[in-house]
């Protein structure tokens, strides 16, 4: 027979989890998804702000004025896209304390991230792969789409939990700034140079490939465009080392195949 009792301290435990996640859980903007979220909207944007900073102090912006217009442009359009998309259902409070930036960083590296506060970065290694305004937008509204259904800060707060026994953002900076920068930094896919590489789980990366391609479109940009993104990214990774995005942004056939099941939805929102 089954025993339908649990030990006290397992049992102790499930009536505290809930309560703990309870209070700690957000929801995903577009999706309803459920999330940990240990860290103050505002504690995050302080941060990236410093850190978005500290990084274009550090790194150089790449001198192809095309490019670089090009990176604005699209960037733009994004931006307007979102504020749209959350200002009709609502949600206009979540965008109010962004102040976008992109910038194109000169790095050979195949790269692109964006930190809360609507601050990216797009380097010069990723645009052979991203060709034309509709596949920057592709990769851009991506990274918009991570930002803004908060998945770094779900990742900052798991790492908070598992590295740090859970301290707040503020605390763990103040004692440890080195590694609480480091793992800022891998939050946000910045980069190996911090030496950890992060992957974003599926389910964040299949979010945020569902949500950006819902933002491409209001922008102007056709969905469709994103298939041909990924399987160039694909290609790229055959032979010697895969690039950079590609490690922690799989482009196998399963991601493709699920782009390919979103598209209509978002094709929805596309106007020429
Ligand atoms: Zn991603």
């Amino acid at each position: 027979m089954k025993n339908n009792y649990m030990p006290l301290h397992k049992s102790l435990l499930a009536l505290v989890l809930p309560l703990f996640f309870l209070v700690s859980c957000a929801t995903v903007p577009i999706t309803g998804r459920s999330q940990l979220n240990l860290v103050s909207s505002s504690s995050m944007l302080s941060m990236s702000n410093a850190q978005y900073n500290t990084f274009l102090r550090n790194n150089k912006l790449s001198s192809n004025r095309t490019e670089t217009a090009r990176v604005k442009r699209v960037g733009k359009k994004l931006e307007r896209a979102v504020e749209q998309y959350f200002r009709q259902r609502g949600l206009g409070s979540e965008l109010r304390q962004y102040r976008w930036e992109y910038n194109l960083i000169k790095n050979k590296s195949p790269n692109a991230w964006c930190m809360p506060g609507g601050k990216i970065a797009v380097y010069t290694g990723i645009l052979p792969y991203t060709r034309t305004d509709a596949g920057l937008a592709v990769v851009m509204a991506h990274e918009i789409a991570h930002a803004v259904a908060k998945h770094g800060n779900e990742r900052m707060s798991q790492m908070l939990l598992t590295e740090m026994g859970g301290a707040a953002l503020s605390s763990a900076l103040n004692s440890y700034p080195t590694k609480t920068r480091k793992l800022w930094l891998s939050a946000f896919g910045v980069g190996s140079k911090v030496g950890i590489l992060l992957p974003y789980s599926r389910i964040q990366e299949y979010e945020a490939d569902r949500i950006g391609l819902i933002f491409m479109a209001i922008a102007g940009y056709n969905p469709n465009e994103a298939i041909g993104f990924w399987k160039r990214m694909s290609k790229g990774s055959k032979g010697g080392k895969p690039p950079e995005f590609l490690s922690t942004h799989p482009a196998d056939a399963s991601r493709i195949r699920q782009i390919r099941n979103a598209i209509p939805d978002a094709m929805k929102y596309y106007r020429k």
